[in-house]
C-alpha cells in the first residue's frame, strides 16, 4: 500500500479518534460535527490537489505550478514533476541531436533528398535544392517526380532498378551533370544522393576527344607511310620514283615524331611540379629566338627585336623557351615571304610583356578564342603543309599559365596578328 493512501486512511482514523470521546463525553451531535468537518476538510484539501492535477496534466510545465501543502499529494507531485523534468530533458537532448543530424546534412556538398514510399520529399538539404532547383519550404511532402520532370529521372524512380547511379543533364542548367544514387533504408523509404559530376565529365569528354584527335593525327602519316611501303614491296619502280617515295615517307615520318614530340612536351607541362623561380636571362633568351626565327625563315622575312635590355623573367627556362619559340615559329610559318616579324619585350616593376607582332595572313576573330585548344586550327591543309601539329598554342598556354601569365591575341585576317605573353609583377626580376 503507497504511503500517501496509508497517510490518508491515518488521517481519517485520527479525526475518528478525536470527534469519538466529544461524541460520548460531551454530546453525540458535537462529536459527529467534529468528524464530518475534519473529513470535509481533508476531501477540499483532496479536490484542491486533484483540481491543481488536472490543470497541469493538460499543460505540464517546470515553473512550480504543480506545488502541493503538507500532505499526502505532495509526494505524487513530487515524482510527477521529477519525471516531467527526465522526459523534458531528454527530448531537449534528442531535439539537440536531431538538429546537429540536420546540420549536418545541410553541411554536406552532395545533395540529399530523403523520400518515403511513395516517393514524397521528407527532407531535402540546401544543395539539393540548387542542384535541382527545388524550395524545401513548398516542396516537403511533395512527390519528388512531380517537381523533377525530366523523363529518364522519373523512369529512374518508378523503375525500381537502384544497383548503378543515373547521371542526368540537368534541364535548368545545361552545362551541369549530375550522378543520382537512390539507397534504400529503413524498409521502404529512400535516400537520394546526388552528386555533381559537370567536372569529371568534362574530362571525360575532352580525354575522349583527345584520344580521337591523336589517333586521327597519327592515322595521316602512317596512311600514307604503309601505302608506300605497299607499292614498293609489290612493285618494281624505277630508282628516280624510288628516291621520291623515300622523301615523302621520310616526310611523313617526320611528321609523326614533331606530333609525338610535341605531345611529350605538352604532358611533360602539364605533369611537372610549380616551375623554379630561376632568373631567365632576357637578353641571352631574345637573341636565341632571334637566331631560331632567322633560321626558320632562311632570309624571307625581316626578323626585328624591341627591347631596351632591361628586367629578366623568374620561371622554368625550358617552359619559356618552349612558349616563346612557339610563338616565334607560327610568326614565321603564317607569315609569307618578304612579311615582317617583330619580337618585342618590356618590362616594369608592375608586370612584363614577351610579344610577337608579325605581317602575316591574320586570323578571323571567331577563330581566337578556341586557337589554344589541342589541334584546333584555322585551317588543317596550310598548317600541315608549314609543319604545324596544332598543339603549339595549347604548350603556350599551359607553360605561360604555369607563370601566372595570360595570353592576348589580337588579329586581323591580311593585315597580321600580334601574340603577347602579360606576366605579373611577381614573375619580373632586375627592374
Ligand atoms: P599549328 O601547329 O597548326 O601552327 P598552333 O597551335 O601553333 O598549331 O596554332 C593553331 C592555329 O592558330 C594554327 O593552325 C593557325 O591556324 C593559327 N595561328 C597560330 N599562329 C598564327 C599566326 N601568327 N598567324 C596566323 N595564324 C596563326
Amino acid at each position: 500500500m503507497s504511503s500517501s493512501l496509508i497517510r490518508a486512511l491515518l488521517l481519517g482514523l485520527l479525526a475518528a479518534i478525536v470527534s469519538w470521546p466529544i461524541g460520548h463525553f460531551v454530546t453525540t451531535w458535537l462529536g459527529w460535527l467534529v468528524f464530518s468537518i475534519s473529513l470535509a476538510w481533508q476531501m477540499l484539501y483532496h479536490y484542491r490537489h486533484f483540481v491543481k492535477l488536472d490543470r497541469w496534466s493538460r499543460v505540464p510545465a517546470l515553473d512550480g505550478t504543480l506545488e502541493a501543502d503538507e500532505g499526502a499529494w505532495d509526494g505524487i507531485f513530487g515524482r510527477l514533476y521529477r519525471h516531467e523534468k527526465g522526459l523534458q530533458e531528454q527530448i531537449a537532448q534528442r531535439d539537440q541531436e536531431i538538429a546537429m543530424l540536420i546540420a549536418a546534412g545541410q553541411a554536406l556538398t552532395d545533395g540529399v533528398i530523403l523520400l518515403n514510399q511513395h516517393n514524397h520529399i521528407l527532407f531535402c538539404n540546401v544543395t539539393a535544392e540548387n542542384q535541382l532547383g527545388l524550395v524545401v519550404a513548398s516542396d516537403r511532402g511533395q512527390a519528388v517526380v512531380n517537381l523533377v520532370r525530366q523523363p529518364e529521372f522519373v523512369a529512374y524512380l518508378e523503375g525500381e532498378d537502384f544497383s548503378r547511379p543515373l547521371t542526368l543533364r540537368s534541364d535548368r542548367n545545361q552545362n551541369s551533370v549530375l550522378s543520382i544514387h537512390v539507397i534504400p533504408y529503413s524498409g521502404n523509404r529512400r535516400l537520394m544522393q546526388i552528386k555533381d559530376i559537370t567536372q569529371s565529365d568534362r574530362l571525360d569528354q575532352m580525354r575522349r576527344d583527345f584520344v580521337a584527335n591523336v589517333s586521327h593525327e597519327l592515322r595521316t602519316p602512317l596512311t600514307v607511310l604503309s601505302g608506300f611501303l605497299e607499292t614498293l614491296q609489290e612493285i618494281d619502280v624505277e630508282p628516280d620514283e624510288q628516291h621520291r617515295f623515300l622523301e615523302l615517307m621520310a616526310e611523313q615520318s617526320k611528321r609523326m615524331q614533331s606530333i609525338v614530340q610535341d605531345l611529350l612536351t605538352l604532358s611533360s607541362i602539364e605533369s611537372a611540379p610549380p616551375p623554379e623561380n630561376e632568373t631567365v636571362d632576357m637578353v641571352n633568351l631574345l637573341d636565341k629566338l632571334r637566331r631560331d626565327a632567322e633560321a626558320l625563315s632562311a632570309g624571307r622575312h625581316t626578323i626585328i627585336v624591341e627591347s631596351d635590355g632591361q628586367g629578366d623573367l623568374r620561371g622554368s627556362e625550358p617552359d619559356l623557351v618552349s612558349a616563346f619559340g612557339n610563338l616565334v615559329s607560327n610568326a614565321v610559318r603564317y607569315t609569307p615571304a618578304g612579311g615582317t616579324v617583330c619580337l618585342a619585350w618590356h618590362a616594369t616593376p608592375q608586370g612584363a610583356e614577351f610579344a610577337v607582332q608579325d605581317s602575316g595572313i591574320g586570323i578571323e576573330a571567331k577563330h581566337i578564342p578556341r586557337l589554344t585548344e589541342r589541334f584546333y586550327r584555322v585551317d588543317r591543309g596550310r598548317s600541315r603543309d608549314a609543319g604545324g601539329t596544332g598543339l603549339g598554342l595549347a604548350i603556350v598556354k599551359h607553360s605561360l599559365n604555369r607563370h601566372q601569365a595570360q595570353l592576348e591575341i589580337t588579329s586581323k585576317p591580311g593585315a597580321g596578328s600580334r601574340f603577347a605573353a602579360k606576366f605579373p609583377a611577381s614573375r619580373v626580376a632586375g627592374v
